[in-house]
């Protein structure tokens, strides 16, 4: 094991500039040429290592306006990339090549200290991005060196995951299908400590629709669209304390019209975070509940899902975090787990059932602003853990 690890070291350098580079290139999720930009260079990289390397196009999101109709908006291509996709043992390697920062925001540039690397995404997550190529190409020295052929994986990177991975999500169920395990690469704590169990979470909206009139001549014959999602949200807020865990969070009122029409479309948008997926029935029925009940004149439709289902950390889980900690303690990394109210796409393995530890990436913090870091001596760090992980299940085989 130890030759691979060394090799890690001796690649800290590499693996700055590569970083920075990644960095400098803005991949907000919907700024399609730069995400399609940072897919061709990664590719570049996995190609000494891949069988495979499929770039798949994502459908359009669909983003209802402020009038309530759905708007397409394009997403940049998503990756998979495989090898050894017969060997019995199988892992999942998953990472987002998108960012939260769009292609106009002030946060562009990636800087250097003696410690650390500041800049839009060196955390979250192209400083994973980083370790997962890295623990890869350091495992396939030891493959190739060893013969030993029993662990085979594929890398999923989505492009749309700051967004909630509304057009990925089929990708994940296609290629995570059947693995036995999954590293994802968010991410740690800026302790450095892994994620455990996390909450689920679900984006919706109710949009509410009347009839408009003129505010003066015809009052009576308006149907105030505003006010049936005002009604509707303050019933929304009401389901807070309802369920233990279960928080409803009203997010935005689109819509409305100009001072002397009563305005005949409004739009509430808002997240619940849940902690156990049988919630899901229950929340869903109150919501039913609360667009069932409107005044004549008045419709109210329901959109949205539950889109990425609680993360409970059941015995696979646990076992999987334990093993991960022994790596690290080999390594001289003391690491524990923590529960978590964020959700991300090791939601969605779990879901699948794929057992994952979904926080194998950084070190760094103040994620999703513009004071956004990672350290920098984690890039090996963390790679190492991941590449005596992946040694680890290899020699134990299935
Ligand atoms: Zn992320």
């Amino acid at each position: 094991m130890d030759p691979y690890l060394a090799w890690i070291d001796s690649q800290q350098a590499a693996m700055e500039t590569l970083l920075v580079d990644w960095a400098s290139i803005n991949t907000g999720t919907y700024h399609v040429a730069g995400v399609q930009h940072l897919a061709n260079e990664v590719a570049g990289q996995f190609e000494p290592i891949a069988e495979s390397i499929l770039r798949l196009p994502l459908p359009n999101h669909l983003e209802t306006d402020n009038r309530g109709y759905a708007t397409p908006l394009p997403l940049g291509d998503s990756l998979v990339i495989t090898r050894r996709s017969d060997a019995p043992l199988q892992a999942v390697l998953a990472i987002h090549l998108d960012t939260v920062y769009p292609v106009d925001s002030p946060f562009q540039k990636v800087d250097c200290t003696a410690d650390q690397i500041k800049g839009p995404g060196v955390a979250d997550a192209k400083g994973g991005l980083v370790v997962l190529l890295y623990s890869l190409l350091a495992f396939e020295r030891y493959a190739a060196e060893t013969g030993d052929r029993r662990l085979g994986w594929r890398v999923i990177l989505n492009s749309d995951e700051e967004i909630g991975s509304p057009s990925s999500a089929d990708v994940f169920a296609r290629y995570a299908d059947g693995a036995d395990f999954g590293m994802l690469y968010e991410p740690s704590l800026p302790n450095g400590n892994l994620v455990g169990q996390r909450g689920g979470s679900g984006n919706f909206s109710i949009i509410a629709r009347g009839r408009s009139a003129h505010a003066g001549r015809e009052f009576a014959a308006g149907r105030n669209a505003v006010i049936a999602a005002a009604t509707a949200a303050n019933r929304l807020h009401q389901l807070n304390g309802r369920w233990p865990g279960v928080t409803v969070n009203v997010a935005r009122i689109d819509g409305g019209s100009p001072y002397n029409v009563v305005p005949d479309v409004a739009i509430v948008r808002f997240n619940i975070r849940y902690p156990r997926p049988e919630l899901e029935t229950e929340i869903s029925a109150a919501l039913d509940e609360i667009v069932a009940v409107a005044e004549e004149g008045i419709s109210l439709t329901l959109q949205g899902k539950f889109s990425a289902p609680p993360k409970l950390i059941d015995e696979r889980h646990a076992a999987l975090l334990q093993q991960i900690r022994g790596c690290g303690l080999s390594q001289g990394l003391d690491l524990q787990w923590e529960p978590s109210g964020g959700v991300c796409d090791g939601n969605r393995l779990s879901a699948l059932g794929v057992p994952n530890v979904d926080t194998l990436g950084v070190r760094g913090g103040e994620i999703h602003s513009v004071n956004e870091y990672m350290w920098r001596a984690s890039l090996a760090e963390r790679a190492k853990l991941s590449a005596s992980f992946l040694i680890t299940k290899s020699l134990a085989g299935k």
